[in-house]
């Protein structure tokens, strides 16, 4: 390995996980294509990394066949075209630039667009559209947060960097004996790798959470609760009193949570009840809350699609406008119900992790796929683009957990060509197949256009 091959970018991004940290240090191997040292990572941003070097992939493959870039889009936009019930789905892996292109796709072909937010923070998104958000972003809770609420979620494991960057440790300019300054909670169904970080542990009985923020709730605001609130929760009375003066005294409180509160019994009536309780908590001192987001552009691709159609996620335009409805247009339950006619999974890979129905549905329907990698999705795919790696190839941008926007800083060019080049080409494609109108899903090829 010759000197003159070996590159270093600074305050280059990792988009693993929606932590997104922007204060990664790589040193390429610009000749093989690979990331060989990433300073400041943690183990899971290491990983990606080293295992985003450029793979030799054909750049598409049609039903199986070795394909060009141009020849993918050609099958992929007429698949798109003559669709009556499409569906685009992923997207929180890749650019806000692609999303917003994957967007107007939809829209222009009167289909379907939902994001990976429809299978796990999507119950939180329902709940701040009905209770609202008190919030703040990462910089603030570092600086000024000293009693920090988990709920449901181990960052230890998930977002290693969470607690050393923004959350437990850091000193920041109100906090500026880090650890000490702060006091951490941590609210769980089990003691994870997480709860060793935390002053006070409360392990809640499965499926009640619901119950324990709403005594909280009650609490917060000088009501009596029954002691048989330990019965049914696994949480003495006399903890709950103790965290409800805690979260009354504090001078900056958060409550950061995950999917143990959004994807288990109660979904959006538990995420919420504790935005409830934050927004309780202003009347006494300064409170907000977060959801811990998986994705490095999960909650880009909430924002992005909110921009474009008014929702975050499971939004339908086959009425020519979009309308939302999850349950009925979020892709797992779609495809479980077996339907959609065609689908184009950006970034994603729902054949891993949909449930069984859903996987047989997407067998039976003509599907393409955007991925750097091969996944179980691609490999059932009509059409299978391979895409540069967001970050590390292209350039763009991504929302932070927080909603806070980061400029990439791509540390090495790949043959292959981003998500957004793809989704441009289909689109522009898709376009004259329909004439250079919006055509309503169900209209045949070639009928007349809107
Ligand atoms: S915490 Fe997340 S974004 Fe930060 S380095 Fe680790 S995986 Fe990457």
């Amino acid at each position: 390995m010759s000197d003159d091959n070996i590159r270093t970018v600074n305050d280059a991004t990792c988009t693993f996980c929606g932590c997104v940290c922007d204060d990664i240090a790589l040193t390429v191997d610009v000749a093989e294509h690979r990331i060989t040292k990433s300073q400041n990572a943690c183990v899971l941003g290491k990983a990606w990394f080293k295992e985003h070097g450029v793979e030799e992939r054909p750049f598409a493959l049609i039903g199986g066949r070795e394909a060009s870039t141009e020849e993918g889009v050609e099958e992929a936009a007429r698949i798109l075209a003559e669709a009556r019930y499409p569906i685009i789905y992923g997207l929180s892996d890749t650019t806000c630039e692609a999303q917003r292109v994957a967007v107007s796709i939809a829209d222009m072909i009167g289909g379907n667009v939902d994001t990976t937010t429809s299978v796990c923070h999507g119950p939180t998104g329902m709940a701040f559209q009905s209770v609202g958000e008190s919030t703040a972003s990462l910089g603030e809770i570092k600086n000024r947060a000293d009693l920090i609420i988990f709920w449901g979620g181990n960052p230890a494991e998930a977002h290693p960097r969470l607690f050393s960057r923004y959350a437990v440790t850091p000193k920041g300019m109100y906090t500026p004996n880090g650890r000490k300054d702060r006091t951490v909670v941590l609210v769980d169904v089990r003691r994870t790798a997480s709860a060793p970080v935390a002053d006070i542990f409360l392990q809640v009985k499965p499926g009640t959470d619901f119950e324990v923020l709403w005594a909280l709730r009650a609490l917060v605001k000088g009501r009596k609760i029954d002691a048989s609130i330990e019965q049914r929760t696994g949480i003495a009375l006399t903890v709950l009193e103790d965290l409800a003066a805690r979260m009354k005294r504090c001078n900056f409180g958060v409550l950061l949570f995950g999917m143990g509160l959004t994807m288990t019994r109660g979904r959006h009536f538990n995420a919420g009840a504790l935005l409830a309780l934050a927004a309780d908590l202003n009347e006494f001192t300064h409170f907000v809350a977060a959801p811990v987001r998986g994705h490095g552009n999960v909650t880009g691709a909430d924002n992005v699609v909110s921009w474009q159609t008014g929702f975050p996620f499971g939004v339908n335009f086959s009425r020519g406008y979009p309308r939302f409805n999850p349950g009925e247009w979020t892709t797992a339950d779609l495809l479980a119900r077996g339907e959609a006619d065609a689908a184009m999974i950006i970034a994603s890979d729902p054949a891993a992790n949909f449930a069984k129905a859903a996987i047989e549905h997407l067998r039976r329907i003509p599907v393409i796929t955007l991925d750097p990698k091969t996944s179980i999705t691609s490999q059932l795919a009509r059409v299978a683009f391979t895409t540069a790696t967001y970050g590390i190839n292209t350039p763009g941008t991504v929302y932070r957990m927080d909603g806070v926007p980061i400029s990439l800083r791509p540390a090495f060019p790949s043959p292959y060509p981003s998500d957004e080049q793809v989704l441009t080409a289909i689109r522009s494609r898709v376009r004259t197949l329909l004439g250079g109108n919006r055509v309503p899903a169900g209209t045949p090829l070639g009928a007349t256009a809107t």
